[in-house]
């Protein structure tokens, strides 16, 4: 369980109430939740639309699309209903910070998707916790029946005559269903494999209705912009990447944990002060900047404002927001078969790039660490990823190759040590 962190140039706003008691409702509402909810019944859905545009948040699961453009595009008129999901299917490795707001903050979650549900005009809202984080669910029902309890759910929301239900669900535990038209398939019941798009969600989404998917960070996000205004939490970032994000720093550094940080601060900063530093008094090897699924980043290409363009630009990608950090002791071929593990294991087997890609991969990469690959291996892996990369139904094909092909890029000369009788020199001595 990631632990309470705190540095003295963290911003905290989806974190501020962490510690603070704040999964009883009535502590909540005396740390002024349940505020911004009521400034948006007052205001209407064209006006949360436009904060939530102005404000420049974009969304914390990986994509980093505007939430509110996203929610611009749900049709005014439907002829079915609409909804609202939330996504806390936390599954990309390296991250685990939803897993604190849905411990620490779970009212700001259903604040959050009621605000949603205001603003594209729907009367239910989903909240679906990942199948590991299943021990969470308790803490998630027990704040919505509270919020039942109090009116602030059900046919007359705060008095308002408004009608908003919430449901939470938990998944089996699939890595899969973070995509968001599986995470739909999952929670209709059925086996979690993504949809065909177009049609895109905001049309045709869960139960065939216009949906809002937004992460579970964003959604606690919403309130916050509320309460804030849009131009103060814009102003807090950097261009483009509105508010703070929740950095979740894992790997060999010193002080490990989840720090809220401005969009844009440094990832060197990120690394060297605020989680205090390679560890045991190391280099710094590479970095996996946005969770697994991220190409690495050489220690010579850190110096970069984390935000998602800032990334885009060094040429990886902000994603999850889970930077893990990677000591000079660490054998890169081992750290790129254990990467592709995940994948071949949570690949749902769907279409054949991706199956079969995922599978030869990891098989060469074993091969190749075990010390009896052949000097061919090493280009076939860039092979395989190079034609899994933009041809997978869902983006799990791109989330394994990307990572891939940056290890052998950046680290080739450790692929070919391990086939010149030179494998792992630092091997399980960590
Ligand atoms: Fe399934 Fe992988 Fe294809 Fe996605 S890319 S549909 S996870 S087989």
């Amino acid at each position: 369980m990631p632990r309470l962190v705190s540095h003295p140039d963290e911003v905290k706003i989806v974190s501020q109430r962490f510690g603070q008691g704040a999964a009883n409702i009535d502590r909540y509402i005396e740390l002024g939740g349940y505020q911004a909810v009521k400034k948006c019944i007052a205001q209407g859905p064209d006006w949360i639309i436009d904060e939530m545009k102005a404000s420049g948040l974009r969304g914390r699961g990986g994509a980093g699309f505007p939430t509110g453009m996203k929610w611009s595009f749900v049709p005014k008129q439907s002829a079915k209903p609409k909804y609202v999901l939330v996504n806390g299917d936390e599954s990309e490795p390296c991250t685990c910070k939803d897993h604190l707001i849905f411990l620490h903050d779970p009212h700001s979650i259903i604040e959050g998707t009621i605000i949603a549900g205001l603003a594209i005009g729907a009367k239910t809202g989903f909240i679906y916790l990942r199948g590991e984080y299943r021990y969470l669910i308790e803490i998630m029902e027990r704040a919505v029946a509270d919020a039942y309890q109090k009116g602030f759910l059900g046919k007359d929301i705060f008095g308002s005559g408004i009608e908003f239900q919430i449901i939470t669900q938990t998944g089996a535990g699939a890595y899969e269903v973070g995509e968001e038209s599986a995470l739909m398939e999952s929670l209709e019941g059925k086996r979690g494999v993504p949809r065909i798009k177009p049609p895109f969600p905001a049309v045709v989404g869960l139960y065939g209705g216009p949906t809002v998917i937004n992460n579970a960070e964003t959604i606690a996000t919403v309130p916050h912009v509320i309460t804030m205004g849009a131009a103060a939490f814009s102003a807090v970032g950097s261009a483009r990447n509105g508010g703070t994000r929740l950095f979740s720093i894992s790997g060999h550094v010193e002080k490990p944990g989840v720090y809220e940080l401005p969009m844009g601060y440094n990832l060197k900063k990120i690394i060297y002060e605020v989680a205090g530093g390679i560890w045991k008094g190391r280099g710094l090897k590479a970095v996996v900047p946005g969770g697994s699924s991220t190409p690495c980043l050489l220690p010579d290409e850190i110096d970069i404002g984390m935000d998602f363009d800032q990334v885009a630009k060094a040429g990886s990608m902000m994603g999850s927001a889970g930077v893990c950090v990677i000591d000079d002791h660490t054998c890169m071929v081992e750290f790129a078969q254990r990467t592709i593990a995940f994948y071949q294991h949570e690949s749902c087997g769907w279409c054949i790039p991706c199956r079969e890609g995922t599978d030869w991969i990891k098989k060469t990469i074993t091969r190749i660490h075990a010390g009896f690959g052949e000097a061919k291996d090493i280009d076939n892996v860039t092979t395989i990823g190079n034609n899994m990369l933009g041809r997978t139904f869902c983006p799990l094909g791109d989330a394994a190759a990307m990572p891939t092909l940056a290890f052998v890029k950046k680290f080739r000369k450790e692929f070919e040590d391990h086939l010149n009788g030179k494998p792992c020199p630092f091997a399980h001595k960590n």
